[in-house]
């Protein structure tokens, strides 16, 4: 699942400015604790979720990710902290926190929305309005389930109400 973020960001390494940079999960990461020298980033987008008890499949029009990224200019190595908001299944009593799997095209998307944020923040880049991304892929409409959302619970999902 890294592998298919790191090569994401490896296709942006020009617009990186050639520099170094590596994905790792990071489920600790929140909007508020971010360290001194790192920026954070928040978006979302459709995703799909499998439990691992019932086998039952459930799609989410908006999954949180949180990003946080820091450069070392003197080494040339960058650092992006992801956490992919996880959900559960509603028909399964012992319903583990499942993590979500975000179509390839989404994960493209997700991964230009932040290297134009990387590029305005670490290498002070002015991108003005050009830098006007692609749409996500996002195929469903439906109830959001929220008391099942690991985002909901701590107040940050686009779709809890
Ligand atoms: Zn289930
Ligand atoms: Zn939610």
């Amino acid at each position: 699942m890294a592998e298919t973020w790191n090569s994401a960001v490896r296709q942006k390494s020009r617009e990186l400015h050639g520099d170094t940079w590596h994905v790792e999960f990071d489920d600790s990461i929140t909007p508020d604790n971010t360290a001194p020298g790192w920026f954070h980033y928040i978006s979302g987008s459709f995703a799909g979720f499998t439990c691992s008890l019932c086998k039952r499949y459930w799609a989410s029009k908006r999954v949180q990710v949180i990003f946080h990224f820091s450069l070392n200019s003197a080494s040339s190595l960058g650092t992006i902290k992801v956490r992919l908001f996880k959900q559960e299944c509603k028909s399964c009593d012992e319903a583990h926190m499942e993590d979500p799997n975000f179509p390839a095209e989404n994960i493209d998307v997700l991964v230009e929305r932040l290297v134009g944020k990387i590029r305005m923040r670490c290498y002070k880049e002015d991108l003005g309005s050009s830098n006007r991304a692609s749409k996500f892929y996002d195929k469903i409409e439906g109830p959001h389930e929220s008391s099942h959302c690991e985002a909901c619970r701590i107040g940050i999902c686009s779709q809890g109400k």
